[in-house]
């Protein structure tokens, strides 16, 4: 596979994504889709062009017609890497002076009701309301039904992510020790999150002794010391964008036996819950099937988040693996299964592989082994 397609999908694919975003916002009995820069414009565009104070927007006819991006003239080079030129998407610049919202209003029927991205921000969102007689409503019902599966070249993407942070994890060793901070070793694994094919660095943690207690802890000047357990949770977008996300946790030197057996326990829950992965089930039963291995080992109350997310171009996204959710699991889905166990102020422990939803089963992209890695 050349350099080109591992970095850009063809236009053809959006071609499609277009396609089916119009058909579903016609099914909707909306008008048009206006999409400002972020992860649903990366989807339908492949433009990783950012929002500023200055608008730029798709719009998606719900009647099949070719879409416009109403552009800055001064950003118009900014969609040059995107699909947009090769799908004879019409461009309508706008220079500064001019009210941009009108010329969005410009681009649809009188009356129309429109669906934004979820991630509009309110100084567009408002004067894009102001301009039109129906109130906008959200896109995400829409959109997320055909971000949620993901098609051969996104699971591939989502693979070469899995195997580029797998890399990073294998390298722990070389950082991870005694007498260095966790600021230290933050470093090195965001030069090698680089170094293995990421765009940068999106979340780095290392979380060592008390600090592995804290799910969401980043990093600090701890040094770490003899006997820590070290929660590690890292990744980033590999092009064309698609996010790696996988924890491992290691210990320096041998752990004391109750935290072996404990340890031991959150491994089979996170293997019940990819084994637990197959079409036709429940987002939630997922997450059972790893909380109540857990509850059964003694483990429930230090098991204090869900089991997992949906990720894609975003990080976080649909489906959540959370009880409560009784969304169907399909093939072509992709989240992670990340049960955890935290003791406040002393360790804590997860194990993060994602995994797609294949026709009989599940795929973890992550292959790093599992056991607590002694280093
Ligand atoms: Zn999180
Ligand atoms: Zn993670
Ligand atoms: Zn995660």
């Amino acid at each position: 596979m050349s350099a080109h397609t591992e970095s850009r999908f063809d236009a053809g694919i959006y071609g499609k994504r277009l396609e089916r975003a119009a058909e579903l916002t016609r099914a909707a009995h909306l008008d048009a889709l206006l999409i400002t820069p972020g992860p649903d414009l990366r989807y339908l565009l492949g433009s990783s062009a950012q929002s500023f104070e200055r608008l730029t927007c798709l719009v998606v006819p719900a009647s099949g017609e070719t879409p416009s991006v109403v552009v800055p003239q001064l950003e118009l080079a900014s969609l040059a890497d995107s699909a947009a030129g090769e799908l004879g998407i019409h461009l309508v610049p706008w220079v500064d002076g001019v009210d941009p919202y009108g010329v969005v209003k410009s681009t649809l029927n009188a009356g129309a009701r429109v669906a934004v991205d979820d991630a509009m921000p309110a100084l567009h969102l408002l004067p894009i309301a102001d301009a039109l007689t129906a109130l906008p409503v959200s896109a995400t019902p829409i959109l997320r039904r055909i971000r949620m599966i993901k098609d051969g070249a996104e699971i591939d993407a989502l693979r070469r992510a899995g195997a580029a942070i797998d890399r990073v994890h294998a390298r722990m060793g070389e950082w991870l020790r005694a007498g260095r901070t966790e600021a230290e070793v933050a470093a090195d694994i965001k030069a090698a999150i680089v170094a293995e094919g990421h765009e940068y660095p999106d979340f780095v943690i290392v979380g060592s002794g008390p600090n592995g207690a804290d799910p969401h802890h980043a990093e600090s000047e701890r040094v770490i010391e003899s006997g820590d357990v070290v929660v590690v949770d890292i990744g980033g977008p590999v092009a064309p964008g698609y996010f790696s996300d996988s924890t491992r946790t290691y210990a320096v030197g041998e752990p004391a036996p109750e935290i072996a057996e404990a340890y031991a326990a959150l491994e089979r829950a996170q293997a019940a819950a990819v084994a637990a992965v197959r079409p036709g089930v429940t987002a939630e039963s997922v997450d059972a099937a790893a909380r109540d291995l857990l509850s059964e080992a003694g483990f429930g109350a230090a098991f204090i988040h869900r089991t997992g997310h949906g990720i894609g171009l975003s990080v976080h996204e649909e489906p959540y693996i959370v009880a409560g959710n009784g969304s169907v699991l399909e093939a072509g889905m992709a989240f992670s299964i990340e049960p955890g166990i935290y003791f406040r102020g002393e360790w804590g422990a997860r194990i993060e592989d994602i995994v797609i939803v294949t026709e009989d089963g599940g795929e973890a992209v992550n292959r790093r082994p599992h056991a607590l890695v002694v280093l």
